[in-house]
């Protein structure tokens, strides 16, 4: 194994140029998944560069899924730290390169100009300390936007544990801020991460929540005078799984809390990928893609349709299937739950009915208004009819064997009741 000193990284990049150094980095930075930009909106300034409006800036996809930016890399592969999944670990025998924040502002404004992006993912190897890197994310990111006015994306990674005054300043100039949690536990860090506690990892992410809700309550209580607005497309995370044994109902606990406490825009889950003469703690196999998946369909349940973690897995079976989509398992599993009868039954209730999708939602709910929906109504929206069939009701359908049901005697809407005693309809 490899340990470089920075006085040896500094001498080896001095041999390189630009092209070599973007070689090295943007290939080191693709393990990161937290790239995908959105709900920024920054317009360019009279005679400034670049213009961030709307969703889905700067983001590209990788042939095996995993989103990218075009220009999306690290400021240097050298780590100070020595996290065992990690290839830019200190005792990864890699080539190491090293930007200087001037070169990351010239190569953005470079591929800018020539329209190959359209922002930066801009993240970090530990170098010297915490603070010291995040000044050189900071220098980047604030030449950019003041030097040349640039209006793109730019999302920062911030370094847990450096001074909360740098991660006031990082959010005057970036769109969006993340610190990553790497693992889903604290016992994980211990294993895999030793230097990193989930504590200060927090401790980073409260400082950007506390810091994106002053500013967003600032913005609110002066309309006119527009204070500067801290990273307007809010935080996320990554974190890898399957690097330990930790079960994904852990997982989606973590996933819980971090929404709930910091309220992060995304969590993204990154499947353990084994290296050559990877550490013996490390599992020999790759997380499988389809698991990778099932978190983020879980994830998307959590957010958008209203299911709490605790539901999709359970503590004799804490795994995700890997063959069935886990709101498809949640309504196998919940007979009583169903049929749901789509002209009647509330939001809530829909929502978990597999094969229609929270957008179809609202669009049944606005239609239901003026007439019942029938069979082919639901095929014109393009809900997945042959997946929803066993679950739910319509005038031209009732699924087999579910049998009209007498309608309690409460008025109270019970999401957890059979969606016949909320609708009384059947
Ligand atoms: S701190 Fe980040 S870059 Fe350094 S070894 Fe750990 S995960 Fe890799």
């Amino acid at each position: 194994m490899l340990h470089l000193s920075f006085a040896k990284l500094k001498a080896a990049d001095a041999m390189m140029n630009t092209q070599q150094k973007l070689e090295i980095l943007a290939d080191a930075a693709k393990y990161d998944a937290s790239c995908a930009s959105s709900g920024a909106k920054r317009k360019a300034t009279p005679g400034g560069l670049g213009n961030s409006d709307g969703e889905g800036i700067c983001h590209s996809y990788t042939p095996d899924g995993r989103c990218v930016s075009l220009l999306k890399i690290l400021l240097t592969n050298f780590c100070t730290y020595d996290c065992v999944f990690c290839v830019n670990r200190v005792s990864s025998d890699i080539q190491r390169a090293r930007f200087t924040p001037e070169e990351v502002v010239n190569l953005t404004l470079d591929f800018y100009k020539r329209n190959y992006i359209e922002g930066l993912f801009l993240s970090s190897g530990i170098i010297q300390s915490p603070d010291y890197t995040m000044e050189q994310l900071i220098q980047v990111a604030r030449t950019l936007r003041q030097v040349h006015k640039f209006g793109g994306y730019i999302h920062l990674k911030t370094i847990p544990g450096c001074d909360e005054r740098l991660i006031a300043q990082a959010g005057l100039y970036a769109d969006r801020l993340s610190a990553n949690i790497e693992l889903p536990t604290q016992s994980d860090l211990v294993q895999l991460a030793p230097e990193k506690k989930s504590s200060v990892i927090e401790t980073t992410m409260n400082q950007i929540h506390v810091r994106k809700q002053e500013s967003d309550e600032d913005r609110k209580k002066s309309p006119n005078r527009k204070p500067a607005s801290f990273a307007a497309a809010g935080q996320s995370t990554q974190m890898v799984v399957g690097a330990t044994s930790t079960s994904d109902r852990q997982i989606l606990s973590t996933a819980t809390h971090l929404y709930g406490e910091y309220k992060l825009k995304r969590i993204y889950y990154t499947g353990f990928s084994p290296y050559p003469e990877a550490d013996s703690r490390l599992p020999l196999k790759a997380t499988p893609l389809i698991r990778e998946h099932r978190l983020y369909q879980s994830d998307w349940l959590m957010r958008f349709y209203g299911f709490d973690a605790t539901e999709l897995t359970t503590d004799e079976n804490p795994s995700l299937s890997l063959t069935e989509d886990p709101k498809t398992t949640w309504a196998r599993t919940h007979p009583e739950f169903f049929p749901v009868d789509v002209n009647a039954a509330p939001r809530e209730a829909i929502l978990r009915v597999p094969g229609i999708g929270y957008r179809n939602v609202e669009r049944i709910l606005s239609i239901r208004r003026y007439h019942q929906l029938v069979l082919d109504d639901l095929r014109k929206l393009n809900v997945r009819v042959k997946q929803a069939l066993p679950y739910l009701i319509t005038p031209d359908h009732i699924p087999t064997g579910a049998a009209p049901k007498e309608e309690p005697a409460t008025t109270q809407m019970d999401l957890f009741a059979p969606v016949s005693a909320l609708t009384g309809s059947i």
